[in-house]
């Protein structure tokens, strides 16, 4: 077994930044290993999102029509007959919408093991451990991968992305023709983000605590006045108070922000999930035993619709 495969991912011509991710972790894998780093592209019309790839020793694009849109048996097809070969020791796949479905389909396909909801890998000596993640985040497992072909799902975010580019060699691999069992219909696109909370260095995030749309201006003004942008829990997103792109957890986004003030979210696993490597944890939460506390560096027992505007003036009076 030999290589480290890393099965990038890109939908509408735009690389998802998970395949970033996995390449800066693949690479530290292949360097322990002294094995190659490969990257896997599959889609059509691939030319402009080879370089950003170019990390890896080798970029392999399946270029094809036929994948232009994403099913997953034409994919698991095409990415199957190029990655068999090649024997590798590891692949690493997003654990997105698509990548979930690719994992599994692959895995099952070429009869090698998946550990899926990974959110780490480290060498032990010559042995692969996967970290994975049961239950939404309750549990976490550490996982001996084997030394045989294996495969690992990765939770977006889990891993510093590496910078685009580098000299890799880019090839264009041969599409088998195949039957796909599955037509692609419609994509239903999220709705445009108008900011991305993974890059903000300070989020106040809302929950149900809060009571309705009509105090959302409360942790708007806090966050205006700390220079943060405003995230959300799942409740407050499926109620329509503000849209999925600000939406923090296991079924939203992983942010690691300096700072992660969370007003009125009770800290199920689902939420934690996506906020708990934040650097410095507020919570604001009138139950002293919400299990958010158990990560807050800094808990106050409150109610929010006081604390929050009251801390607002003081951090406006300059306090
Ligand atoms: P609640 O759990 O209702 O908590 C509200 C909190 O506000 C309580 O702790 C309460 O004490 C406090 N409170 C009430 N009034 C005040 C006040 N005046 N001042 C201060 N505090 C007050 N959730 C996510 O957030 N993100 C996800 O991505 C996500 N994905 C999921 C995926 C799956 C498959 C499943 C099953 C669930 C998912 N959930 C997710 C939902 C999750 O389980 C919780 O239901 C959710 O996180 C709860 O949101 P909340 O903390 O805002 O609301």
């Amino acid at each position: 077994m030999a290589g480290i495969v890393v099965i990038a991912e890109a939908l509408n011509g735009t690389l998802n930044e998970v395949s970033l991710e996995l390449l800066s972790k693949g690479r530290e894998l292949a360097t322990s290993l002294g094995q190659p780093l490969i990257a896997v592209l599959a889609g059509e019309g691939l030319d402009a999102l080879a370089p950003p790839l170019q990390s890896a020793d080798r970029v392999v694009l399946l270029d094809d029509p036929a994948l232009g849109k994403f099913t997953p048996d034409a994919h698991e097809q095409a990415i199957a007959a190029v990655i068999a070969p090649m024997e590798p020791r590891l692949v690493m796949i997003g654990n997105t919408t698509a990548g979930m479905d690719l994992a599994a389909g692959l895995a099952a396909r070429l009869h090698w093991p998946l550990a899926a909801y990974c959110t780490g890998v480290r060498m032990e000596a010559s042995d692969l451990i996967g970290v994975a993640q049961l239950y939404g985040g309750k549990l976490f497992a550490e996982v001996e991968l084997g030394s045989q072909s294996v495969i690992i799902s990765v939770i977006p975010g889990s891993f510093p992305a590496v910078a685009p580019g580098g000299t890799g060699v880019i090839e264009r691999a041969a599409v088998p023709a195949g039957k796909s069992r599955t037509r692609f219909k419609e994509l239903i696109a999220l709705e445009a983000a108008d900011v991305d909370i993974k890059k903000a260095q300070a989020l106040v995030s809302v929950g149900r605590g809060i009571g309705g749309p009509e105090n959302l201006d409360i942790v708007q003004d806090l966050a205006r006045a700390i220079g943060a942008e405003v995230a959300a829990s799942r409740p407050v997103v499926d109620s329509g108070w503000l849209p999925k792109a600000r939406q923090v957890g296991k079924s939203g986004l992983t942010v690691k922000p300096k700072l992660y003030f969370a007003v009125g979210i009770s800290g199920a696993p689902e939420h934690l999930q996506g906020m708990k490597d934040a650097e410095f944890i507020v919570a604001v939460n009138t139950d002293a035993a919400a299990p958010i506390f158990e990560v807050a560096h800094l808990g106050i027992v409150a109610d929010a619709l006081e604390f929050v505007p009251a801390l607002t003036e003081r951090v406006r009076a300059g306090a």
